[in-house]
């Protein structure tokens, strides 16, 4: 029978954390990412998600993160006499294959946000420079336009800071659990 410590490192990398007990093992979540949130003890065969609290053995980890049902699970551990029926195993690939669609389709997601913000980003500060310079410039010095200038200009800086947030989350790696969370509500939009 497969052990976790064969199963979970198929979905995500893992590395020990722990010696005593046969040791602790942390990584990302198969299900909700971040860093190191998801445990395994291999002794007590059992993991546990401190981002999306869910838990539980080798059969329940099939059940939670590669879509089988309890019988499935069973039978794909060897734990079950009879074997896989052809629509089961038609089932479970067209879910396996629905699992990496939709991953395809967040990592693209995140590409193309990454690469709007880094876009905007860039307007922004050039937009930016060039009031900086429309204010510094003697010659284009007039009451009137010098306030509509200032006022440009904390308009373009408060939205590069906001911005600037917006491309940290698509940027570094921790933001992993923020850029999900996007990216779920982003789907529930666009399926209402
Ligand atoms: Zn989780």
């Amino acid at each position: 029978m497969p052990h976790l410590l064969d199963l979970v490192p198929q979905d995500v990398p893992l590395r020990r954390v722990a010696n005593t007990n046969d040791g602790e093992y942390a990584g990302p979540c198969p299900g909700c990412g971040g860093k190191d949130r998801f445990r395994v003890w291999p002794r007590e065969g059992r993991y546990w998600c401190r981002g999306c609290g869910r838990r539980g053995d080798t059969i329940q980890y099939l059940r939670h993160f590669h879509g089988l049902s309890f019988a499935e699970a069973k039978r794909v551990l060897g734990l079950a006499d009879t074997p896989c029926s052809h629509a089961e195993r038609t089932e479970q690939e067209a879910r396996k294959n629905t699992r990496a669609m939709v991953k395809e389709i967040y990592r693209v997601w995140c590409h193309e946000q990454m690469i709007f913000y880094t876009d905007l980003h860039r307007e922004l500060l050039a937009e930016e420079e060039i009031l900086q310079i429309a204010l510094l410039h003697p010659r284009l010095y007039d009451q009137q336009q010098d306030e509509l200038y200032r006022h440009q200009l904390v308009s373009v800086q408060e939205q590069l800071a906001s911005i600037q947030t917006d491309l940290d989350v698509f940027t570094y790696n921790e933001f992993e659990d923020v850029r999900f969370f996007l990216f779920k509500n982003r789907r529930r939009a666009d399926a209402r």
